[in-house]
């Protein structure tokens, strides 16, 4: 199909300094938990970026020397030749495509805590390291920063060599550029330190380092934190953040303007922002610089993109999360099949693998990370062998994507769903407060099962085993999902309550069902994802007086991983529930529920009119043992409940694999070069 005209916009070529990009679309740099360890994987991961259409494709943080080391997360090193060689094979992926490559050379000061490498953490002025570690950073004497000004000097024309057309200077996320020119980070009395004008020194002579090593070839682009959100007394986009771009905005060739205060701020979850959020920070850079734009805002409306090139909001649409759910949403915009992009939901799942020190995985594109260890392209899979009949029950995550997938490899599917609606858990949970984007992950693979010839999907349509014998498909696939468990068991309490008949104990999915709870309802977290959390919201906007208790130390305490814990505690907190923190369950007499202290073991009481249990699932599996031995494979929380990121990715990797023979099936692995047989001398004494 043609191209939207309205669209055509974001396909200008713009010049960036001495390089041009072939379009609007960049692909801002993102964390992928792949880092230097592996940089086959890495380099796969940024082609599909750009033969997905994206004109410029930065990578993540790239540590200019060992004392910026963030081990055990995983940070790209451009620390001498070797690591260029590395880092080329992601520029030759990259420019195949015939996109641009960025480079974003990092230090992260009192950021780093140097585990890896054991070097002294360095900083502006001495502070304790930002990771609970006993140790503290010490303020950079000048002959530090002339030391620290030759390493960034040195990763430039390193980054040039490896072939990288822009390369970063980063003072954004509160790293080491950052924290001079923040007065909260920044108590020097010399050149350095006190007014903008010197604690923005180290920043100016960055840039001009960098166009003077590399400025005939490269871009040199600045990634700013205009707003570090920890209001007076910080950089606001409205004071100092607008000041740093009056001052320098004409000496790099580009402006990558981010938020601070923490990359929850700058990656905030769907629960917590709307697309285009930043713009309330970044709109008013344009007007200070001649220089282009760019910026994020978890872009996935072309209509919305196209807005903000219009509007001169910026010159390109920057996108992380965009461009993992879907490396291809450019290429789709210019076949004017739009309606085919893969939306980002906001679940940032993307960053907890990160804050894991865990390979990059994506709710909606369970491909992402596995371009290289799997062989797996986002839009292409392999004909089947032999078209086979397969029968789909459950229209949940795990049974949708598993019937897409089939359906695109030429088998012919049945998809069998017992509810009046496909999408099964999402279409639950897409109804708490701030989850309305999760519909995505229905929506996209509804959207283009109905585009199939080969795919027949039936609604109200419960299966029980007669009905799978009577059926004859040559496989079945059960993907029946997961309910929640009414007996206490949870992270902390390994065995089951004593049953119990109370009727006013409730589970979410009582509630999805429609249960009214009143009074003083007490929540008991012991499954510490998104669920409790959101479910209190919802109860305090009804107007219930909710007391949330839990054995974990905080609200919500897995959602730390998706940088949305402390998001989520503040509003919590501002609409009045009362928390108990460090308490495991441990009995329940009609409407009194005892808990234990995870420490000292004391017991306390709490009175309640309604109690929520939210602990944990139990498969929903009774189908699947109702069924002869070996007629069926469980997929998704009917085999083991997990995140949607989970039952998708189970959905897909089973439809990969149906047919396909064993011995192909281990992911590569990235070896080291083993050294010590090739040279003796170097063998480990
Ligand atoms: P997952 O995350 O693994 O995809 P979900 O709980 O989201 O699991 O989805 C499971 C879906 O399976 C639900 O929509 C549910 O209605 C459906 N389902 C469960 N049992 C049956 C059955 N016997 N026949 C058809 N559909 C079923
Ligand atoms: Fe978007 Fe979630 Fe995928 Fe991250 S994991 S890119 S937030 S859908």
């Amino acid at each position: 199909m043609p191209r939207n005209s309205r669209y055509d916009i974001l396909f200008d070529p713009v010049a960036i300094g001495p390089v041009t990009a072939p379009n609007r679309f960049y692909q801002t740099p993102h964390a992928t938990g792949l880092g230097r360890t592996m940089p086959n994987a890495s380099a796969a991961l940024r082609g599909i970026k750009a033969e997905g259409g994206w004109g410029v494709v930065c990578t993540e943080y790239c540590s200019i020397h060992p004392s910026a080391d963030e081990t055990p997360y995983a940070y790209l090193s451009l620390w001498d030749d070797g690591d260029a060689e590395e880092l080329a094979l992601t520029s030759a992926a990259i420019h195949r495509h015939g996109a641009l490559a960025g480079i974003e050379l990092w230090h992260g000061g009192f950021h780093c805590n140097n585990r890896g490498t054991r070097e002294i953490s360095l900083a502006p002025s001495a502070v304790s390291a930002e990771f609970v570690y006993p140790a503290q950073v010490r303020e950079m004497e000048l002959d530090d920063i002339a030391r620290f000004r030759r390493w960034h000097r040195d990763a430039a024309l390193r980054a040039a060599a490896a072939g990288f057309d822009i390369v970063y200077v980063y003072a954004g996320h509160e790293y080491l550029p950052f924290q001079f020119l923040s007065p909260l980070t920044n108590r020097r009395r010399d050149a350095y330190g006190g007014p903008l004008e010197n604690r923005a020194r180290l920043l100016r002579e960055l840039i001009e380092d960098t166009r003077e090593a590399i400025g005939d070839r490269c871009a040199v682009a600045v990634r700013l934190a205009i707003d570090e959100l920890h209001g007076a007394g910080g950089i606001e986009s409205d004071g100092d953040g607008s000041r740093v771009i009056e001052l320098l905005g004409e000496l790099p060739d580009l402006w990558d303007i981010a938020l601070g205060g923490g990359l929850g701020n700058d990656s905030c979850s769907s629960r917590f922002a709307a697309e285009g959020y930043q713009e309330q920070y970044s709109g008013r850079v344009k007007s200070l610089t001649s220089k282009p734009v760019v910026s994020t805002g978890r872009f996935t409306s072309p209509d919305t993109m196209a807005g903000q090139i219009r509007r001169g909001v910026q010159d390109f649409i920057g996108a992380a999360r965009p461009s993992i759910a879907d490396p291809f949403l450019p290429r789709k915009i210019d076949a004017g099949r739009e309606d085919e992009i893969r939306e980002c939901i906001g679940c940032n799942i993307c960053r907890s693998a990160n804050n894991e020190g865990a390979p990059l995985r994506c709710t909606q594109n369970p491909t992402m990370g596995e371009e290289w260890r799997r062989g797996w392209h986002p839009e292409r899979v392999p004909a089947a062998q032999r078209a086979s009949s397969i029968l789909v029950v459950g229209g949940g995550p795990a049974g949708l994507e598993a019937a897409l997938t089939l359906a695109r490899r030429g088998h012919r599917v049945t998809l069998a769903e017992a509810g009046n609606e496909l999408g099964g858990r999402v279409l639950r949970e897409a109804r708490l407060p701030g989850l309305q984007n999760w519909i995505r992950v229905r929506d996209y693979r509804a959207g283009r099962l109905a585009q199939l010839e080969n795919v027949d999907i039936y609604l109200d349509s419960r299966l029980e085993a007669a009905d799978i014998a009577e059926f004859g498909a040559d496989h079945v696939l059960l993907a029946t999902g997961s309910r929640w468990r009414r007996d206490g068991l949870g992270h902390n309490r390994r065995q089951p309550l004593p049953p119990f008949e109370l009727p006013n104990v409730y589970t979410p999915d009582d509630l999805f069902a429609g249960a009214e709870v009143r009074g003083e309802v007490l929540v008991y977290d012991d499954d510490h994802y998104f669920m409790a959390g959101a479910l209190a919201e919802q109860l305090l906007a009804a107007g219930c007086r909710v007391r949330y208790v839990t054995p974990a130390g905080c609200i919500s305490s897995w959602t730390a991983m998706t940088n949305e814990q402390d998001f989520i505690q503040r509003r919590l907190l501002s609409m009045g529930i009362e928390t108990v923190f460090g308490q495991v369950i441990a009995a329940l007499d009609g409407n009194r529920l005892s808990t234990r202290c995870i420490y000292g073991g004391a017991i306390a009481e709490y009175d309640f009119d309604s109690l929520l249990l939210v602990t944990s699932r139990e498969p929903d599996d009774a189908l699947f043992h109702s069924l002869p031995a070996g007629n069926a494979t469980r997929i998704g929380d009917c085999l083991v409940p997990s995140s949607i990121a989970d039952a998708v990715y189970a959905g897909h990797r089973f439809a990969r694999e149906y047919d396909e023979d064993s011995a192909t099936l281990l992911p590569r692995r990235e070896r080291s070069r083993l050294l010590a047989l090739a040279n003796p001398e170097e063998m480990p004494l």
